[in-house]
């Protein structure tokens, strides 16, 4: 646990620092802590929690852009894991996405009809609807407002817990 999530002071994540940067930002009082690991960190003269989360004090200003819908940002919004099984497989070469509604019956390739789905899901729904192949979504899909800057990379099985509370967040509807 090196690495320290930074976020605008509007709590989007906007970059993955080291933690001596974060420090360094800390005693510049430029970033306020909000999760800290467990591991200190001494020196000489005193001992500090190593940030695992910290948030601008300033807001920045970030280049607003929509999130561009194709697979890695289905991926990422799905953390990877199968919409149907909850299967999280080691390498995307495992996954593939699904039309919720088959597309041979109108489904449209869009952020709410296509989900994460693992190889072997996929085979077993084939052109049916969840309903028809009782094989009930983890959650409905909807279109992220954002993605993490950060990247797909974050939002994976090696993503520190503290930090996915605030890597992520889902528009409604
Ligand atoms: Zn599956």
């Amino acid at each position: 646990m090196d690495r320290t999530l930074l976020l605008n002071a509007s709590y989007e994540p906007l970059l993955v620092i080291s933690w001596q940067r974060a420090i360094t930002l800390l005693v510049l009082e430029k970033v306020e802590v909000l999760v800290n690991y467990e591991r200190e960190i001494r020196s000489a003269t005193a001992s500090i929690l190593l940030p695992a989360v910290v948030k601008l004090v300033q807001r920045v200003r970030q280049r607003q852009s929509a999130v561009r819908f194709n697979r890695t940002s289905i991926y990422a919004r799905d953390r990877h894991q199968c919409q149907y099984c909850g299967d999280q497989p080691e390498s995307e070469g495992e996954l593939t996405y699904d039309h919720v509604q088959p597309r041979s019956r109108g489904g449209k390739t869009t952020w709410t009809n296509i989900v994460t789905c693992c190889v072997p899901c996929n085979r077993k729904k084939g052109n049916q609807t969840p309903n028809e192949a009782g094989m009930a979504l983890l959650k409905k899909p909807v279109k992220p407002s954002w993605l993490p800057v950060v990247g797909k990379t974050l939002l994976t099985r090696s993503t520190p817990e503290l930090w996915r509370p605030f890597l992520w967040r889902d528009q409604a509807a």
